[in-house]
């Protein structure tokens, strides 16, 4: 699989939260995820397990009956996964997000805006310090992902929010990882 850039807002730049940082790969700029937490502040970033050479964000995950670990792309917009186990269920599946080292349920309400889904759950992952929220639809390979930073103008909100790298969320999902 290949990076695909998309345009990073300028004024984003000022504004970055923390938790996140611009980085450039081959002359162009893709925003990371650096830091992020569950609900009761356990660092959910892990070194041992790198996607596109940067750590990634470790779940676990219940879906259909099934539960493992899953490790998520840290790159904003990415929907690289590698699976602890195989989901035997389809694209559309109900995910249950838990805190690998607590176990509390990341679930929340949270409609998805993405079209077509009708998800009425997200899984809510924390920056740090209360600087803002990600929103992670629960719908197995939905993309919808949502940055909501209390701080950001709404507009550019939206927009770093539709940062996707792919037009849909499940063509990355079991393979194509360099
Ligand atoms: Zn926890
Ligand atoms: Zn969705």
């Amino acid at each position: 699989m290949e990076l695909k850039a998309n345009r990073i807002p300028d004024e984003f730049r000022l504004v970055v939260p923390r938790g996140m940082r611009l980085v450039k790969r081959m002359e162009q700029e893709f925003l990371l995820v650096e830091s992020i937490y569950c609900p009761k502040g356990h660092n959910l970033m892990v070194d041992s397990v790198r996607i596109h050479g940067e750590p990634s964000i470790k779940l676990e995950l219940s879906v259909a009956g099934q539960k493992g670990l899953v490790f998520v792309d840290s790159f904003w917009g990415s929907h690289a996964k590698l699976f602890s186990f195989l989901p035997e269920c389809g694209e559309g599946s109900h995910l249950e997000g838990f805190c690998p080292y607590c176990h509390v349920s990341l679930n929340e309400e949270y409609k998805c805006s993405t079209d077509g889904c009708d998800s009425e759950s997200s899984l809510v992952l924390h920056l740090p310090s209360g600087s803002g929220r990600v929103y992670v639809c629960s719908s197995l390979g939905c993309p919808g992902h949502v940055l909501d930073v209390n701080s950001l103008p709404h507009e550019m909100s939206q927009s770093i929010s539709g940062i996707n790298f792919f037009g849909h969320g499940t063509e990355d999902l079991f393979g194509g990882l360099e």
